[in-house]
C-alpha cells in the first residue's frame, strides 16, 4: 500500500463568528421551537446546513417566504438595511447572527459615508457579505475586486474616498489592491488590510508554512465559501496541486498521484468531522501518518445576542464535534 504523510494546518476549521452563528440557531430552536428561519445558508457549509434542518431550522433565500411574526435568523454574512426593513414590515421577531466582524466593517463604511466619503468595498460582488455591506452605507458604494474594476472606476483622483473590505479575502491580492488605490486616489482612506479577519489571517498564514512542505493540498470546504476559496488559490500560487472539496466523498485516487505529503485544511465554516472523515477515507487508499502542524491557538468568543443570553447551550451540538 503506498505510504502517505498527512499534514494537518493549524489553525483550521470554525472560527468564532461561525461557532456563533450556529450556536444562535441551535439555542433559537430550543427557546422558541421549530420552525426557526433562517435568512440565506447560516454559514456556507452544506453539512452545518442539512444538520440544522434536521433539528427544524428553515433556510430562505429572501424574508418574503417568512410567514408573518415568525422567529428568524440573518446569517453570519450580515445584511443590508432593506431586508431589515422587509423583516420589520413582516413584523418578523429578528436574532441577528451576522459576525461582529463584519458587523464592525459596516461601521467603518457608515462613519467614512457620514463624513461625505465615497465608499469602495474591496471584495466579491454578489457575495451576501459584500451586498449585506453595500446594503448599509449611504451615498454610491463601488465593489472592486482586480485591478481591471480599479481602472474602471468612474472617479477622480481628487474624490474624497475610503475603502473597507470584505473580511475573507486574500492578504496578498488585497495588498496589491489597496496599493494600486493609493497610487491612484492620493486621498483615500481605509484600514489597510485589518478588516480580513484573524480567522481568515491564521488559516492563510497556516496554508503559507504548510506549502514549503507538502507536495498538495485538500481543503475541505464549500464552493461558495470565500475564505476556502482563498485557501485552495493560495497553494495553487505556490504551484502545488490544490482541491477544495465539500467532503471525503468527493476525494479520488487521481489527487494522490505521485504526492508523498499532502496538507489538509479546512475552511472557517467547515466542521472538524469533515477532516476526521476525509482521514478516513485516505486511510483506506494509503498507509497514512498523520501530523498537525505547530500552529497559533484561537481563543475567540463572540457573546450572544441578548435574546438568547438566559438559554443554556443544547447538549447535542454540531459544535460537541471540535
Ligand atoms: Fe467572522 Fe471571520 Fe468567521 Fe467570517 S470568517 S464569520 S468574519 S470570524
Amino acid at each position: 500500500m503506498k505510504k502517505l504523510e498527512v499534514i494537518l494546518a493549524a489553525p483550521r476549521g470554525f472560527c468564532a463568528g461561525v461557532t456563533r452563528a450556529i450556536e444562535i440557531v441551535e439555542r433559537a430552536l430550543e427557546k422558541y421551537k421549530p420552525p426557526v428561519y433562517v435568512r440565506h445558508e447560516i454559514v456556507h457549509n452544506q453539512h452545518v446546513v442539512e444538520t440544522l434542518k434536521a433539528k427544524g431550522a428553515v433556510f430562505v433565500k429572501e424574508v418574503n417566504e417568512i410567514p408573518q411574526g415568525a422567529v428568524t435568523i440573518f446569517s453570519a454574512h450580515g445584511v443590508s438595511e432593506k431586508v431589515e426593513q422587509a423583516a420589520e414590515e413582516r413584523a418578523l421577531f429578528i436574532i441577528d447572527a451576522t459576525c461582529p466582524l463584519v458587523s464592525k466593517v459596516h461601521l467603518s463604511g457608515q462613519k467614512h459615508a457620514k463624513e461625505g466619503r465615497t465608499i469602495i468595498v474591496i471584495g466579491h460582488e454578489g457575495h451576501p457579505e459584500v451586498e449585506g455591506t453595500k446594503g448599509r452605507i449611504s451615498g454610491n458604494v463601488h465593489v472592486v475586486s482586480s485591478i481591471q474594476d480599479i481602472q474602471d472606476l468612474p472617479l477622480s483622483s481628487q474624490d474624497d474616498l475610503a475603502y473597507v473590505t470584505q473580511t475573507t479575502l486574500s492578504l496578498d491580492d488585497t495588498k496589491v489592491i489597496v496599493e494600486e488605490l493609493e497610487k491612484k486616489y492620493p486621498k483615500l482612506k481605509g484600514p489597510g488590510l485589518k478588516d480580513i479577519c484573524y480567522a481568515t489571517q491564521n488559516r492563510q498564514a497556516a496554508v503559507h508554512e504548510l506549502c514549503k512542505k507538502i507536495d498538495a493540498l485538500i481543503v475541505l470546504g464549500a464552493k461558495n465559501s470565500s475564505n476556502s476559496n482563498r485557501l485552495r488559490d493560495l497553494a495553487l500560487d505556490y504551484g502545488i496541486p490544490s482541491y477544495l472539496i465539500d467532503d471525503a466523498s468527493q476525494l479520488n485516487e487521481k489527487m494522490l498521484k505521485n504526492i508523498h505529503v499532502l496538507g489538509v485544511s479546512a475552511g472557517a465554516s467547515a466542521p472538524e468531522v469533515l477532516v476526521s472523515q476525509l482521514l478516513e477515507n485516505l486511510s483506506m487508499l494509503c498507509e497514512i501518518k498523520v501530523t498537525e502542524q505547530q500552529g497559533l491557538k484561537e481563543n475567540v468568543v463572540f457573546k450572544l445576542p441578548s435574546q438568547l443570553k438566559d438559554t443554556k447551550a443544547p447538549t447535542s451540538s454540531l459544535l460537541n464535534h471540535l
